[in-house]
């Protein structure tokens, strides 16, 4: 099954295709910020605890709400690209595909987004950039008729399209412990797909 969607997946990336990619945890890394963040705040935290539930239990809601605040607005300027991401997504490029960005950011967190995007020499590289409510994502994947879809989180993926060839980067291998049936390509790194 996974071999199949390889293939798909190959044939997806090499021909003129739609490829949408999930911003936070895809193309920038928060986990560590995220982990840095709660120490400042007095918590230790390892990468499995970094899902919003279980570090809302940890850190209770007003310290989250801090954590959260930091992270997605001046944090974000200090997150490193996920390994292996930028060469992704300059190859996906000159191969002729078509790129989109597709975060459940609000709007003041999204400038921060855009701006490290700016900064990383990326922006260029996209055709849309699209921030939509979370729950939103699978409209808007269907909207753009996207080929591909690369998120971090196998909740996201759940209710994408059938259609579309779902790829959860779970760089940290904590995502897709919980993938019990192959439902998505998991990766670990963006080189499997390069
Ligand atoms: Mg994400």
């Amino acid at each position: 099954m996974i071999c199949e969607r390889t293939m798909s997946l190959l044939k997806a990336t090499t021909s003129l295709s739609k490829i949408g990619f999930d911003f936070d945890g895809v193309i920038a890394d928060s986990l560590p910020a995220k982990i840095k963040l709660g120490r400042r705040l007095g918590f230790s935290i390892t990468p499995d605890q970094t899902t919003s539930n279980i570090l809302q239990k940890i850190t209770g809601k007003s310290n989250y709400k801090n954590l959260v605040y930091l992270l997605y607005r001046k944090e974000t300027l200090k997150f490193k690209p996920c390994e292996g991401i930028k060469t992704l997504i300059k190859k996906l490029k000159t191969h002729g595909c078509s790129l989109v960005i597709i975060s459940a950011r609000g709007k003041e967190e999204s400038l921060f987004a855009q701006k490290w995007l700016k900064k990383q020499g990326l922006i260029n590289f996209f055709d849309e950039i699209i921030f939509c409510a979370k729950q939103d994502k699978p409209k808007i994947i269907k909207k753009y008729k996207l080929d591909v879809y690369i998120d971090d989180s196998a909740e996201t993926l759940n209710p994408c399209p059938k259609n579309v060839i779902k790829v959860l980067y779970d760089h940290y291998q904590i995502s897709g412990l919980n993938c019990k049936r192959k439902k998505y390509l998991i990766i670990k790194d963006f080189k499997e797909i390069l």
